[in-house]
C-alpha cells in the first residue's frame, strides 16, 4: 500500500466508527469514464462493485455531469415542499414512462397504468415510504417481507431486512412490529431437491399461504414487499412462477405489492426494473441507488389509485428529490434509453456467466452459478457435494483482488457470495481486464487451500 493510502487509512481509525463498515483497504481519488479508479497513490482499479450497483451508466459520464453541472449554476437546493422545480417533475414523468407495465399494453397511450411519484434521498428511505403508503392506501398494518431480504438500514426497512447479524440484531428489541417473513425460494440451499422450477413455485407460495392461515390473517395485510431478485441476499432468482403466484396471491387477498428495485433497477437486470424478468406488474416499486446515477436519490412510484390515497401533507422530505439528483437522474434514463443499455446488460451478464460456468468446472469451490442481466454471482462453497459456505475463501478472493487492482464485492446470508456490479458502460477492455483478474485471484486462492 502506498504511503498516502497509510496515511488516510489511519484517520479512518482514528476517526471514523468502525460499525461503519468497508470492504478495501483502497483510498480512491478520481474516477475515469467508465469504469476504471485511481487510488490517492496513482494505482489503477477496475470497478466491477459500480459504488454498490449505483454507477450503472459509469462514472464520470460526461453528459450526466454536464446535466448537473447546469443545474448546480441555475439552483443547488430549493426543497419540494416550499417551491416546484422542473427536474423532479420531469423524472416522475419518466419514471411514469418506463414502469412496469403487462406485455400486452406496452404500446404507449395504450397503457392503462398511471403513476405518481415521490421522491427521497436512499434505498431505505424509499422503502420506508412505500411501507407508509402500502399502510395507508390499504389502511391495514402488516407487511410481508422474505428471509435474506436487504431493505436498508433505518428501522422499519430494517425490520423488513431477513438476516439478523450484523445489521439487525443489536436493535432488534426496539424495532416496530407488524412485519412478518415467509421464506425466500433459494433454491441452492432449498430444504429438498425440486423436480422442477414450477414445483418450487407451488412450494413457496405454500408457504407464504401457511404464514396468512397461521400468523397474520390477510386482511390485516397492507403488502408484500421484495426484491425480484436477491441483491445482498446473494443474487438469489426467484423459480419460475413464484412471482406470478405472489401477485395472484395479492389480488386475491387486495394485498399490494411493492417491487424493491433499489439494486434491480435502471436496466442491471437487462429490464428496466428486476420484477419484468418475471412479467409481473407491481402496485409500488421502491428506487434508489442507480436512479441518482451518482447523487443520493429515492423514490416510491407506484399505481396512482394508491398514491392518491395517502393524505395531502402525510409524506415528506427537507433533501428529497434534491434538483441536481433529479438532473443527473434524468439524464442517465435517457443514456440508458438511447444507448441501449439493457441489452448492453443481458450481453455482458451472458459473458460474464459464461467465464463464472466454466470456472465452476475448473474450481471445486465454485458452487452455484447465477443471476439475471448485469447481476450475475457465484457462490463459493467447501465442495460441490456437501455445499457448505466457506466465506474465509471468499474474503482471500476480495484482497487477492484488489491487491491486483479489482474492486470487487461480496454478499449472501453467509458472506459466501462473489457478485458483480459492473457499470453497463464498461468497455470489453475493462471487462476482459476485471475478469482476468478476478481469475488469478481464484487461482491464488485455490493453490492456498
Ligand atoms: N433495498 C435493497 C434491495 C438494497 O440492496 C439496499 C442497499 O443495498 C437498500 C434497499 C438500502 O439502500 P440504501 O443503502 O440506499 O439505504
Amino acid at each position: 500500500m502506498g504511503s498516502r493510502s497509510e496515511e488516510l487509512l489511519a484517520l479512518k481509525n482514528r476517526y471514523v466508527s468502525p460499525a461503519f463498515f468497508h470492504v478495501t483497504p483502497v483510498v480512491i481519488e478520481r474516477a475515469q469514464y467508465p469504469a476504471t479508479l485511481y487510488d490517492v497513490d496513482g494505482r489503477r482499479y477496475i470497478d466491477f462493485a459500480a459504488g454498490i450497483g449505483v454507477m450503472n451508466v459509469g462514472h464520470q459520464h460526461p453528459e450526466v455531469l454536464e446535466a448537473a453541472r447546469e443545474q448546480m449554476e441555475r439552483c443547488t437546493h430549493l426543497g419540494f415542499h416550499l417551491v416546484l422545480y422542473e427536474p423532479y417533475l420531469r423524472l416522475a414523468e419518466a419514471l411514469d414512462r418506463i414502469f412496469p407495465r403487462p406485455a400486452a399494453g406496452a404500446s404507449p397511450g395504450a397503457n392503462p397504468i398511471h403513476t405518481k411519484s415521490i421522491f427521497v434521498n436512499s434505498g431505505a428511505e424509499a422503502v420506508e415510504n412505500a411501507i407508509k403508503i402500502a399502510r395507508a392506501a390499504t389502511g391495514r398494518e402488516y407487511i410481508i417481507a422474505f428471509t435474506g431480504a436487504f431493505h436498508g438500514r433505518t428501522y422499519a426497512a430494517l425490520q423488513a431486512t431477513g438476516k439478523t447479524k450484523p445489521s439487525r440484531f443489536p436493535f432488534l428489541a426496539s424495532l416496530p412490529p407488524h412485519i412478518v417473513h415467509a421464506p425466500y425460494p433459494y433454491l441452492y440451499r432449498a430444504p429438498v431437491r425440486f423436480a422442477s422450477e414450477e414445483e418450487a413455485s407451488a412450494f413457496y407460495l405454500a408457504q407464504v399461504e401457511h404464514l396468512l392461515d397461521t400468523v397474520v390473517a390477510p386482511e390485516r395485510v397492507a403488502a408484500v414487499l421484495i426484491e425480484p431478485v436477491q441483491g445482498e441476499g446473494g443474487f438469489i432468482v426467484p423459480p419460475r412462477g413464484f412471482m406470478q403466484g405472489l401477485r395472484q396471491l395479492c389480488d386475491q387477498h387486495g394485498i399490494l405489492l411493492i417491487s424493491d428495485e433499489v439494486q434491480t433497477g435502471f436496466g442491471r437486470t437487462g429490464y428496466w426494473f428486476g420484477i419484468e424478468y418475471h412479467g409481473v406488474v407491481p402496485d409500488l416499486i421502491a428506487t434508489a441507488k442507480a436512479l441518482g446515477a451518482g447523487w443520493p436519490l429515492g423514490g416510491v412510484t407506484g399505481k396512482a389509485e394508491v398514491m392518491d390515497r395517502v393524505p395531502p401533507w402525510a409524506l415528506g422530505s427537507t433533501f428529497g428529490g434534491h434538483p441536481v439528483a433529479c438532473a443527473a437522474a434524468l439524464k442517465a434514463i435517457e443514456v440508458i434509453e438511447r444507448d441501449g443499455l439493457l441489452m448492453r446488460a443481458r450481453w455482458l451478464g451472458e459473458r460474464i456467466a459464461t467465464r463464472f460456468r466454466a470456472w465452476q468446472e475448473r474450481f471445486p469451490f465454485i458452487g452455484d452459478v447465477r443471476g439475471v442481466g448485469a447481476m450475475q454471482a457465484f457462490e463459493v462453497v467447501r465442495s460441490h457435494k456437501d455445499r457448505k459456505p466457506d466465506p474465509d475463501r471468499v474474503n482471500r478472493i476480495m484482497e487477492e483482488c484488489y491487491r491486483r487492482g479489482l474492486i470487487m464485492i461480496k454478499a449472501g446470508l453467509y458472506g459466501n457470495v462473489v457478485r458483480t456490479l459492473v457499470p453497463l458502460t464498461i468497455t470489453e477492455a475493462e471487462l476482459e481486464e476485471g475478469l482476468s483478474i478476478l481469475e488469478a485471484a481464484l487461482e491464488c486462492v485455490a493453490e492456498g487451500g
